[in-house]
C-alpha cells in the first residue's frame, strides 16, 4: 500500500494521485494503470522472501499489490489464487508440443480466474470506506465478487444478463448479492451498474472500468513466474530469480486479464525479478471478436460487434479494456487468435479426456487458440507453453453436454448393456 503513487492513464498518460481519482481518466475515459513504487517494493521484498510465504493466495504479492492485507483470514478471501501449474504430457502430444503447461483456474473458490480482481476489489472498497459494491457481469465477476463480498461480510449487488448459465446464476443468489437480471445484453448491464454507482454512491467493480481489477488479475502472472521457478532449471541457469514461458494462451472478452497478465509481467520486469517477456496471445471466438479486429487492424481502434458465442463469459459487444488488451500482445510480440465456437467444444473434450480438466467454454478458448497457432506455425514446437484456463465446466453444464453429447438410457440388464457396448 505504501508503495501505491497513484494512476497513469493508458491513453493520454495523465497522472494522478491515489485519491484523485476512482475509476478512469476523466479528461478522455481512458483505462488508469497502477503506478507502483518498484524502489520501495525492491527494499521491502524479494523474491526469495515472497516464496519463503506460508500465505497460500494472491496475498503472497502483498509488496507488489496497491491494496493492504483485507484481513479475514480464514475465509475463501485467502483461497484465491495459487492456483495449480499443471504439466499434462497427454495433452502436449495432442498439441504437439515438447513443454506445455496448464494453470487451472477453474480452481479458485468461486470457479473462476475472476476471484482475483473481486478479491482486491473488495480490499480497496474496505480502504475507501465503500459500503456497498456493484458490478456488471456475464456471470463469473458476479459470482466472484457475490463470493468476496461474502467472505468479507460485505452487500454485493450484481447486474447481469438475463441470459447468464444458470449456475452462475445460483452462485449469485446463494451468495446473498441483490442480483438484478436485466433484459438485455451483457453491454446494457454494464451501462446500468455504472449508473447505478453514480446515482447511489456504490463502489462500482465493473471490469475494464475499475483500476483495481487489473492488480488483482495480475497476480496470475506473479504465480506463473513463481511456479516456473520451482521447475527443473534448464542448464543455463538463469540470473534472475523467477522464470516464465515463452509464450501465454488466455481467452479475452473486455481484455482485463489479458492486461492483468501484461501489468503482472511488466512489474516482475521492472523489478528485475525476470529477464524477459513472455509473448501474449490473446485468443476470442469469431463470434465475439472485436479486440482480435483491432489487432488484426493494426490499431488500436475497437470498433464493436454484435457478440453471438456460446462462450458467454467472453461474449462482449464493446470491450471495456480494449487497447490495453491489443498492446499486451502487440509489446510482447504475441499476437491474436479467433476460434470457431466448434472449435471451442472440441477444445473443452481436449482438456477434460487428455488432462482431465473441465473448462467452461471460454476457459477451454485459450486452448482451442494454441490449437490454432501450432496449425499456423506462431508457435515453436520446442518452446515453452502456458495456457491459462480462466473457468470451471461446472458453471455452464448445457455448454458441457452439446460438447460431450447423450448417455444412452438402457434397461439394468447385461444384455441391454450388451447391446449398448455393440457386442449384442
Ligand atoms: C471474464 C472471463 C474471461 C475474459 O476476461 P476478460 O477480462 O473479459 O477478457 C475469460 N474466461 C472466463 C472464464 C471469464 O470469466
Ligand atoms: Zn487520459
Amino acid at each position: 500500500m505504501g508503495t501505491f503513487l497513484g494512476y497513469r492513464c493508458s491513453l493520454c498518460a495523465a497522472e494522478y494521485a491515489p485519491r484523485e481519482v476512482t475509476y478512469t481518466c476523466p479528461k478522455d475515459g481512458g483505462n488508469l494503470d497502477v503506478v507502483l513504487d518498484y524502489q520501495a517494493i525492491r527494499r521491502s521484498a524479494t523474491p526469495t522472501s515472497i516464496s519463503s510465504s506460508r500465505e497460500q493466495s494472491i496475498w503472497r504479492y502483498l509488496p507488489l499489490l496497491p491494496v493492504d492485507d483485507p484481513g479475514h483470514e480464514g475465509t475463501a478471501l485467502h483461497a484465491v489464487g495459487w492456483t495449480p501449474l499443471l504439466h499434462p504430457a497427454r495433452l502436449a502430444r495432442l498439441a504437439g508440443l515438447a513443454h506445455l503447461w496448464l494453470k487451472d483456474d477453474g480452481r479458485n473458490p468461486t470457479a473462476s480466474f475472476k476471484d482475483r480482481a473481486s478479491a482486491v476489489a473488495v480490499a480497496r472498497a474496505q480502504e475507501i470506506a465503500a459500503e456497498v459494491i456493484v458490478t456488471a457481469s456475464t456471470g463469473n465477476a458476479g459470482a466472484a465478487l457475490a463470493g468476496m463480498a461474502a467472505a468479507a461480510g460485505r452487500p454485493a449487488v450484481i447486474i447481469a444478463p438475463k441470459t447468464a448459465p444458470s449456475a452462475k446464476v445460483a452462485q449469485l443468489l446463494i451468495f446473498g448479492a441483490r442480483v438484478m437480471l436485466v433484459n438485455g445484453t451483457y453491454d446494457q448491464a454494464f451501462d446500468l451498474a455504472l449508473e447505478a454507482a453514480n446515482a447511489f454512491g456504490w463502489y462500482c467493480r465493473s471490469t475494464g472500468y475499475n483500476p483495481f481489477t487489473v492488480e488483482g488479475k495480475k497476480t496470475a502472472a506473479f504465480e506463473i513466474a513463481e511456479q516456473f521457478s520451482m521447475l527443473a532449471k534448464p542448464s543455463a541457469a538463469p540470473r534472475t530469480a523467477w522464470d516464465v514461458p515463452d509464450a501465454v494462451f488466455v481467452s479475452v472478452g473486455d481484455g482485463n486479464i489479458i492486461s492483468g497478465l501484461h501489468k503482472g509481467f511488466k512489474d516482475l520486469l521492472a523489478l528485475g525479478w525476470i529477464e524477459k517477456m513472455p509473448r501474449l496471445y490473446g485468443v476470442q471466438s469469431t463470434g465475439s471478436a472485436a479486440i482480435y479486429n483491432a489487432f488484426v487492424s493494426g490499431k488500436e481502434v475497437i470498433t464493436p460487434v454484435r457478440a453471438t458465442t456460446l462462450a458467454d463469459s467472453i461474449s462482449v459487444d464493446l470491450p471495456r479494456d480494449g487497447v490495453r488488451a491489443v498492446r499486451a500482445a502487440r509489446e510482447t510480440g504475441g499476437s491474436y487468435l479467433a476460434v470457431s465456437d466448434e472449435a471451442i467444444l472440441a477444445a473443452m473434450r481436449d482438456l477434460a479426456r487428455s488432462a482431465a480438466v473441465f473448462a467452461e467454454p471460454a476457459g477451454a478458448t485459450a486452448y482451442a487458440g494454441l490449437a490454432a497457432a501450432v496449425r499456423e506455425g506462431l508457435i515453436g514446437l520446442e518452446e515453452r507453453v502456458l495456457v491459462l484456463n480462466t473457468g470451471s465446466g461446472l458453471k455452464d453444464v448445457r455448454s458441457a453436454m452439446q460438447a460431450a453429447g447423450e448417455a444412452p438410457v438402457i434397461e439394468p440388464t447385461l444384455s441391454a448393456l450388451k447391446s449398448s457396448l455393440g457386442r449384442g
